[in-house]
């Protein structure tokens, strides 16, 4: 049924002055349909590597696997899969099984992998098979590694596979728990093929039908074992091998006894004559003499002597596997049982990790000056103020004694570097000029609602919004200036005088345009008048109120400096 033909397998090194590994160089074998077969070799002597390739977990470097005369190089990966799925039954040295799965449902889980039913009879007949019927609402961890491992053994049935494969099943087990699992291995084997990596050669002995010792990846020695039946020398007296077996009660005659001579004779060393009843049971134990008398003995493996099967291209048809969601979800559910800690754990890192990771990026990716348009935009205003300012700390001291001390802010200039900056950063033409520092005294206010400072000046150049609502002209050079509809009220409502000290006469503020007002020390021709937008009316109680209400004051300092105005 299997085959493995000029099989070689080199571990490339993964480093360049690293060597290659030949884990297997060049090994030829043929398995019958059954029988335990053990291989048998040192560490590092490629069992694990035959085992893996024959199991179709590994894939050989050269040489092929004909299972089924069917040949791996005509294997696609899915017939890999589905081979390992259907023919092979593994059984590692951990055992495999899931500790927050009953017995019963660690099968029915290996049944549903398969596509068949939960079925209580199904899982009882295995569970039969590997001798641990009535074990199956017990949990694993209530189990010896033995009877763990024959659960293993009952779920690789599950698939009804044709063969076993088991790499080292008792390596972690004493030989006490191992030999039930090789009890319950040698029964499987009476009708399936059961391939066992080993070191341990007495129970290699044992249990094998076959023996196959491999070293430095070759194929050392394959011995199968055979019955040597009891030569009879008389009717009491006879050989088997090198051991003579003589009858109970038997009353020897002359010639028997000459035998019995002739035989301690030809012996080379020493000879054990005993006749105490528990240590010959020992000894035909030891010696693997059956109740007929006869002796197991290896031989060398005539593998042409197995009967070969021919098969038909659907005996090598193989199914596949799958495992339903439900369970997918239980098995990661299981660690919140498990591990709670570690889970909880798990989930708050990432938690953590994710949230840096989202702020890490935002700083990273967050862009000032483009959300500051956004929301420029979003906001449909049409102007934003910007201001400069310095943190400075005034001191007060009167005959040289500190009277007070309080930090503020203090308005700056903007230098050109910094208006380019800006119109380079938000659109150039938006900036023009800005100075903070024109100041103009006019005639007592009728009221405080009419400031007597105009804040600011700037150069409005063409295609900026605020040009369209001009009335009269745009500045053309220095020394004309125009105003904003708020200044342009202020000083109606002041009722200006001329610089010869008569009174100007103007009917409403437009009629402002075209005459010249002293800033500072300078002269001003008003051209034009500029809408400056509608100030809100809740500001308009200090035009009238004599109680001045400041914090409306402040506020309305605020709306004006933080407009056009
Ligand atoms: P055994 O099972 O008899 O102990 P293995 O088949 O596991 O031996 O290994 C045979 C050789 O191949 C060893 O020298 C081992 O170091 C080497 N080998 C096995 N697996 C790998 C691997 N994945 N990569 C490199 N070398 C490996
Ligand atoms: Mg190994």
């Amino acid at each position: 049924m299997l085959e493995v033909k000029n099989l070689s397998k080199i571990y490339r090194a993964k480093s360049k002055d690293g060597v290659d590994t030949k884990a297997l160089d060049g090994v030829s074998l043929s398995f019958a349909e059954k029988g335990m077969v053990f291989l048998l070799g040192k560490s590092g002597s490629g069992k694990s590597t035959l085992l893996n390739i024959c199991g179709g977990l590994d894939s050989p470097s050269s040489g092929e696997i004909i299972v089924k005369g069917k040949s791996s190089k005509d294997f696609s990966q899915t017939d890999f899969d589905s081979y390992r799925n259907t023919f092979v039954g593994f059984i590692f040295q951990e055992y495999n099984i899931l500790n927050e799965f009953s017995v019963e449902d660690n099968i029915a889980l290996a049944l549903e992998l398969q596509g068949k039913p939960k079925d209580k009879k199904v899982i009882s007949e295995l569970l039969e098979q590997v001798d641990l019927s009535g074990f199956a609402k017990r949990k694993p961890n209530t189990l010896s590694g033995g009877q763990k491992q024959r659960i293993a053994i009952a779920r690789a049935l599950v698939k009804a596979p044709e063969i076993i494969m088991a790499d080292e099943p008792t390596g972690a087990l004493d030989s006490a728990t191992g030999k039930q699992v090789f009890d319950t291995l040698k029964k499987l084997s009476k009708d399936k093929l059961v391939l066992v990596v080993s070191h341990d050669r007495d129970f290699a002995e044992q249990y094998g039908d076959r023996i196959i010792e491999l070293k430095d990846g070759q194929v050392l020695s394959d011995v199968s074992k055979t019955e040597m039946e009891q030569q009879p020398i008389s009717a009491n007296v006879s050989t088997v091998g090198d051991v003579l077996c003589i009858k109970k009660d038997a009353q020897l005659g002359d010639q028997e006894f000459e035998q019995i001579k002739a035989f301690l004779r030809s012996s080379k060393s020493d000879v054990i004559i005993a006749n105490n009843e528990n240590d010959v049971a020992k000894f035909k134990k030891a010696s693997r003499i059956n109740e007929s008398g006869s002796k197991e003995v290896f031989v060398d493996t005539d593998e042409s002597a197995a009967e070969k099967k021919s098969y038909r291209p659907e005996d090598s048809k193989f199914i596949r596997s799958k495992l339903p969601m439900r369970h997918a979800v239980k098995i990661g559910a299981s660690s919140l049982k498990s591990k709670p800690v570690r889970l909880l754990a798990t989930v708050l890192l990432c938690a953590i990790s994710f949230t840096l990771f989202g702020m890490l990026s935002t700083l990273n990716f967050y862009d000032s000056e483009s959300t500051f348009k956004k929301t420029m935009e979003n906001s449909q205003r049409d102007y934003v103020v910007f201001e400069k300012q310095y943190q400075g700390t005034r001191i007060g001291y009167t005959s040289g004694i500190k009277e007070y001390e309080y930090k503020e802010y203090l308005p700056g200039y903007f230098s050109s570097s910094d208006i380019q900056s800006l119109s380079a950063n938000f659109g150039g033409g938006i900036f023009g000029g800005v100075s903070t520092s024109m100041e103009y005294n006019i005639r007592p206010r009728p009221s405080i609602y009419w400031m007597n400072d105009i804040r600011a000046a700037a150069y409005i150049p063409d295609g900026n919004p605020a040009r369209a609502k001009v009335q009269g002209e745009y500045p053309k050079g220095e020394g004309e200036i125009c105003i904003s509809s708020y200044a342009a009220e202020m000083l109606f409502q002041c009722k200006p005088l001329t610089s010869d000290g008569g009174q100007i006469d103007v009917s409403s503020a437009i009629g402002l345009i075209g005459h010249t007002v002293i800033i500072g020390s300078k002269e001003y021709k008003i051209v034009g008048i500029f809408d400056s937008g509608i100030i809100e009316p809740k500001y308009d109680g200090l035009k009238t109120d004599s109680e001045v209400n400041y914090a409306l004051l402040s506020e309305f300092e605020s709306a004006l400096s933080d407009g056009m105005h």
